[in-house]
């Protein structure tokens, strides 16, 4: 092996990731004079968390009645009954602080006429407990609301004086004997310098997976790198099966249009002209929770009902909008829309198609962000100096299926809970790890051999050939068939990972290398979502099996627990899901007969 010197640094906490997550836990550690580092791979305000548009749920009740227990209740539901109900309680809960606190950090919300905070209905959030009309609960900056709160974090952590890594591609866990994270490695893209980070506390913030399929709405840059570093750690990832494709991607660019578009107003539409949401969800309608929407799209263009020369796509209108709405709370989605699609939103409708939004799945924690690496005797036990937080991890908020503006909230409750955990249990006298060189060795013997792979598959292709695979057999529906093909063919692909070819050597701006690492951490995620659904014969949230149309809760109300050994092998375990809320009815709590599965109408 070539040889890489170390330069060692030593926090109390060191934090993988700047997007909303990564931020939010950065800026908490700091506000308690913890030492912290922040290390990421993109500048932190180019992390995806900048994309996100449509909004972030809290019960504000601005615009109407609303409370924390109706928020609850339908994250429940949004769930299919598999997200841990004591996570749920703990974040619906602290929505409305979070919220405010943003406001107070210095967030531009967008205003109603009394100046409050303003809101917009989002699918799958609802009045009464499921049985009233539909809330806004969506707290919104226009169209641009992550932009504007990863702006305002990001500036927050700078004022607390938290350190940042900025273009750190973080490689590895270092793991001690006994179990417990004690650092991470990371290279310096720019001048490939190598850094060991010795730490009390790691916290992975490194967002999902989403390129793991062909058409994503996520940016390259969401390869799943905590979960292949988990992986390498011979730690399980959670629920990997739920991928949520969201049902309006630009068609064919891939390009996120906001649900806050069907919030306005818009609607769905198939060639007939006919809004056939109201068929399938005579309630809710276009706002019908995101994989009922999905599906009920890919069952129209099925059944021939689809627009466009090859009828393979579905049309979203918001031209019956006045134009005001669309300027002063959709302006992105118009530029997107013309860049995109080459279309004026303001007289055609916007070419749409489901595509692959949002990993439900991820690293396991408990409510206040630590990982779990649950064991035969105890379900949620905890691997010591090691916390996850955002979409990279399942703490499980969002069970089966994400309510959309679930996600930047659960950045923000998750983000801080880690922070307030993390001052409780670290001995800030205590003194750092000691580097053990041994496991640091192991790391990057890793990196060179990757770095000096002259095999025969090109990364770009094999990326190519993931893509596919993932997009064709484990899309909005599957079947056994798909799925056993899927295993089989993703299969193949990690075989041919260890004959892939990097031809550019050096370690400055090695855009080939770092591709590569990245490609090996979407691998992880991949195996774990294929295998996962094959496993679970139910149909629940996003995983739709058209062999088991029906959720099933006596067998499979329980998580999914995926391993991948190095040889590719990949191991499934389950654990139960938390069904009790965190504080009871009479404590001011909410009645657990109200949260009892049943079936999912919308
Ligand atoms: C287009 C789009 C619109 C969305 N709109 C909404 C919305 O309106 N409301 C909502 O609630 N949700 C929305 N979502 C979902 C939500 O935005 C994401 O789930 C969320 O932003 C993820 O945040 P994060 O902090 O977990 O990760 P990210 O924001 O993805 O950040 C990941 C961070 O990890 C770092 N990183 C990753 N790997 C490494 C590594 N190896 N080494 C060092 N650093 C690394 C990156 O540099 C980056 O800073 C949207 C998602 C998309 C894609």
């Amino acid at each position: 092996m070539a040889a890489y010197e170390l330069i060692d640094h030593d926090y109390d906490v060191v934090v993988v990731g700047a997007g909303g997550a990564g931020l939010r836990a950065t800026l908490g550690m700091a506000e308690q004079g913890l030492r912290t580092a922040c290390v990421t791979k993109v500048f932190p305000t180019r992390s995806h968390t900048v994309a996100a548009q449509g909004g972030i749920a809290a019960s504000l009740g601005n615009m109407g009645p609303d409370n924390w227990k109706w928020h609850m209740y339908d994250t429940i539901k949004g769930s299919d009954w598999l997200g841990d109900n004591d996570t749920i309680e703990y974040v619906t809960r602290e929505a409305p602080r979070a919220v405010y606190e943003l406001e107070h950090y210095g967030v531009p919300f967008s205003r109603t006429e009394e100046g409050k905070i303003y809101q917009r209905p989002f699918g799958g959030h609802t009045s009464e407990f499921g049985e009233g009309p539909a809330t806004s609960r969506a707290c919104a900056a226009a169209d641009r609301t992550g932009h504007a709160m990863l702006h305002t974090l990001y500036g927050q952590s700078l004022k607390h004086n938290a350190e940042f890594y900025i273009e750190y591609f973080a490689l590895d866990l270092i793991m001690s004997d006994s179990g417990a994270c004690e650092g991470i490695i990371a290279w310096k893209l720019d001048d490939g310098t190598m850094h060991r980070f010795n730490a009390k506390m790691v916290v992975l913030a490194t967002g999902g997976a989403g390129r793991t399929y062909f058409s994503a709405t996520s940016a390259h840059t969401c390869t799943g790198d905590g979960g292949g570093m988990v992986i390498r750690a011979g730690l399980p990832l959670q629920d990997m099966e739920f991928v949520q494709f969201h049902p309006t991607g630009i068609y064919g660019a891939g390009m996120l249009i906001t649900e806050g578009v069907r919030g306005e107003g818009g609607y769905l539409t198939n060639s007939e002209g006919e809004r056939f949401m109201e068929r399938y969800a005579p309630t809710y309608k276009d706002l019908a929770s995101r994989d009922v929407v999905s599906r009920c799209m890919t069952l129209e263009i099925r059944e021939g009902r689809g627009v466009g020369p090859k009828k393979d796509h579905i049309y979203l209108n918001l031209s019956h909008l006045p134009p005001e709405v669309i300027h002063e709370r959709l302006p992105g989605i118009a530029e997107s829309a013309r860049i995109f699609a080459g279309v004026d939103v303001t007289r055609e409708p916007i070419p749409v198609l489901p595509t692959c939004h949002y990993n439900m799945g991820g690293i396991p924690t408990n409510y206040w962000g630590e990982v779990l690496n649950p064991t035969k005797d105890d379900p949620d036990a905890v691997v010591p100096g090691l916390m996850a937080a955002g979409e990279s991890a399942s703490a499980s908020l969002h069970g089966a299926n994400r309510l959309g503006t679930n996600s930047l909230l659960d950045l923000v409750v998750m983000g801080r809970a880690t922070s307030i955990r993390a001052g409780e249990v670290i001995d800030r006298k205590a003194p750092c790890p000691e580097p053990d060189q041994a496991k640091s060795d192991a790391i990057l013997e890793r990196f060179d051999r990757i770095r000096n792979a002259s095999g025969s598959y090109a990364t770009a292709d094999l990326r190519l050939e993931m893509q596919h695979t993932m997009q064709n057999d484990a899309a909005v529906f599957r079947t056994q068939q798909s799925l056993a093909d899927g295993c089989t063919a993703i299969k193949a692909v990690w075989d041919k990972l260890s004959d892939v070819k990097v031809t550019d050597r050096s370690l400055i701006w090695n855009s080939d290398l770092m591709e590569t690492l990245e490609l090996e951490n979407l691998m992880a995620n991949a195996m774990t979502i294929m295998y996962g659904a094959e496993a679970r014969k139910e149909s629940r949230g996003a995983q739709a099996r058209e062999d088991f149309p029906d959720r099933d809760d006596k067998n499979w109300r329980k998580h999914t627990l995926a391993t991948v050994d190095p040889s590719g092998a990949v191991s499934l375990t389950y654990r139960p899901v938390h069904v009790d809320p965190l504080t009871t009815f009479k404590e001011g709590g909410i009645d657990v007969k109200k949260i009892a599965p049943k079936v999912r109408v919308y």
